[in-house]
């Protein structure tokens, strides 16, 4: 067994990894440097391993060993070492980490990169990790010992083509040494001076000391622990990167520092848009918890509600116990206080920006106004925080989109409800028969177009004390317009009732009753709830996740003004009614149906129409 340890073995990259390293080569250097921030902030991530380890008292090999990154440079024969003391890989690890490729983010680019153009400049776009090493190096040698005890050291040997060997190596204590031996075209890198330059540009926060040839280079202060005036702005777009690996500059930062009830030191960002596709290779989503200025979640979820989980970021604090199980975190009272600080931070955050840059609220409005309506739903203790941040697009606003605060503050006097439609989209909304009687008065309607808009109003309930209403609701009681009169020329009171009798007759079980409308102006008909909106929300929600949801019985309401149900009221009368009125009434109650977003099925609308057209042509059948 020890026989065969002891022999050299070559294995072959995985797939994708040849891939990318085929990229890499082909790739132009502009930015080549990134390379060294790469291999550092792996070392990084190695000690805050060991330390976490440690902290969790398991057995570990060289437990006083110091915490530090060396990188030296040997000028003369052109090579760069970069060396940790972290948690180090065993013969598996090593397999496993540096011959695949983990991340699934970076498999779905290399697909798209096949499909399309190859990018100009990869490495400057994101970070690749540990391969973008390849970019300097003709060879590449990395020896590592794991922490455990009983762990012996590895060598990984590779010219970045194809394969790698793996053998038993000879190394002291716990960590990873990676030997680079430049390329021809990068020896500007085995300079001393360069180097300390690109640790400073890239590294500068890493809380480890970086030794370059034996001196301190970083100035080692986390970014969130100094004090916001102390940092410069474009520090935290750089921090921003190097967490989310985005390459675009976040929408907004928020740098936290308070001391009670809790310590807290956080930065936390707000992406530009949601999906940052191949770029967003965190797979899971949450911040990097620290306690006492150790690593102790890389992903913690718990620090704010579900409906911020966009936000993206750090958060440090001296109040968290730190030998203490992730459950024992989560159930802290620190924690709880820590979240509620954060969460009440990000809002106001939120609005600031509103405020300050409409355009960019807008743009984030895009991205996650959706998961603002969850939390204005279920989040019922900083609901009034979340209301300001609500957006709609309304019958008045030519497509903009409004806050409550807008449309309250143009209300006349005496309108004492913020009314809203429920559609499925703008044209639909802008089309709903509801709105007649507001066009009529002069009053702005709200559009609630998503899914949970429904739902929204119910939870919210009332905005500065003006209740939410449904423009749909049968028992609506809009203030008196002027001219409130029963026209004359309507269809006349007996007439009317045959009309209403006919239709019930020819709808059948799609409307539970039919009746004349009190509000329509414009509109022949329109279509209200017999059962009051909840049912219908919910009837919309359940069509959005694809069940097959019965209609809700519905009233439909006739205009006994309007020439269509005029003209209709006179074919009835007639001696023997005509072929039209059948198709024509079913044709109006699909209508309503489609500007409803409840038309279950709008594909048997076309014999009918195909037969409408042909009567109004004259063409035989
Ligand atoms: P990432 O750091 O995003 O996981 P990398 O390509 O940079 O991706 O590194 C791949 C993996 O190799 C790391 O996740 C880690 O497990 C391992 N690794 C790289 N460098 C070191 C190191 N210095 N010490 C221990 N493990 C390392
Ligand atoms: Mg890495």
């Amino acid at each position: 067994m020890t026989e065969s340890i002891a022999e050299q073995e070559t294995l072959t990259f995985r797939a994708e990894v040849q891939q990318l390293l085929n990229i890499l080569a082909n790739s132009l250097y502009t930015d080549r440097e990134i390379f060294l921030r790469e291999l550092i902030s792996n070392a990084s991530d190695a000690l805050h391993r060991i330390q976490f380890e440690m902290l969790t008292n398991r057995d570990v090999l060289d437990p006083d060993a110091d915490l530090k990154i060396h990188v030296d440079v040997d000028e003369d024969a052109h090579t760069l070492t970069v060396s940790d003391t972290g948690v180090g890989m065993t013969r598996q690890e090593l397999v496993e980490n540096l011959g695949t490729i983990a991340h699934s983010g970076v498999a779905a680019f290399l697909q798209g990169i096949e499909e399309g153009e190859r990018p100009a400049d990869i490495i400057g776009q994101f970070g690749v990790g540990f391969y973008s090493v390849f970019t300097v190096a003709d060879e590449v040698t990395v020896t590592t010992r794991s922490y455990r005890p009983d762990a012996e050291a590895w060598r990984w040997t590779s010219q970045g083509e194809g394969s790698f060997t793996l053998e038993p190596a000879e190394k002291e204590g716990r960590g990873t040494t990676i030997e680079i031996a430049l390329k021809d075209d990068a020896t500007q890198f085995a300079s001393t001076w360069r180097v300390r330059e690109i640790v400073k540009t890239h590294s500068d926060y890493v809380s480890f000391p970086i030794l370059v040839d034996g001196e301190v280079v970083n100035q080692q202060t986390a970014l969130w622990r100094k004090l916001p005036q102390e940092v410069e702005e474009n520090a935290y777009a750089d921090l921003y990167r190097q967490l989310t690996l985005d390459t675009e500059d976040p929408l907004l930062h928020i740098h936290l520092v308070t001391d009670v009830p809790v310590d807290i030191r956080s930065i936390l960002y707000v992406p530009r848009t949601r999906d940052r596709g191949f770029l967003n290779l965190r797979q899971d989503a949450g911040l990097r918890l620290y306690a006492k200025k150790i690593l102790i979640q890389e992903d913690n979820q718990d620090l704010l509600p579900e409906y911020l989980g966009f936000v993206e970021g750090v958060v440090d604090s001296e109040s968290l116990p730190l030998n203490i199980s992730r459950e024992t975190v989560q159930r802290s009272r620190a924690m709880r206080h820590i979240e509620k600080a954060l969460t009440g931070r990000v809002l106001k955050g939120l609005r600031e920006l509103a405020e300050d840059r409409p355009d960019d609220y807008a743009a984030f409005w895009e991205a996650f106004g959706p998961f603002i309506k969850q939390g204005a739903v279920t989040d019922y203790a900083n609901q009034a925080d979340l209301l300001p941040l609500l957006r709609f697009p309304s019958s008045t606003s030519d497509g903009a989109l409004i806050a409550l605060e807008d449309y309250v503050a143009r209300m006349p006097e005496n309108q004492e409800a913020i009314y809203y439609v429920v559609a499925d989209d703008a044209a639909s909304a802008a089309h709903s028969p509801h709105l007649d009687a507001f066009r009529r008065r002069g009053l702005e309607v709200l559009y609630f177009l998503d899914p949970v808009d429904g739902l929204l109003a119910r939870a919210v309930g009332e905005y500065e004390e003006k209740p939410l209403k449904d423009a749909s609701d049968p028992d609506l009681s809009l203030p008196a317009e002027e001219e409130e009169t029963v026209d004359e020329e309507g269809v006349p009171q007996e007439d009317l009732e045959r009309l209403i009798a006919r239709f019930e007759e020819i709808l059948g079980d799609q409307v539970s009753e039919v009746r004349a409308s009190r509000l329509l102006v414009d509109s022949p008909c329109r279509l209200v709830s017999s059962q009051g909106g909840p049912e219908r929300d919910l009837q919309r929600l359940r069509r959005l996740v694809g069940e097959e949801a019965e209609l809700p019985p519905m009233i439909l309401e006739v205009n006994r003004r309007h020439p269509l149900i005029r003209d209709l009221s006179e074919r009835i009368a007639g001696q023997s009614e005509d072929d039209l009125v059948e198709p024509i009434a079913q044709q109006l109650f699909d209508n309503l149906l489609l500007l409803e977003g409840l038309h279950p099925n709008p594909a048997r609308m076309v014999p009918r129409l195909q037969a409408l057209l042909e009567a109004a042509t004259g063409v035989e059948r």
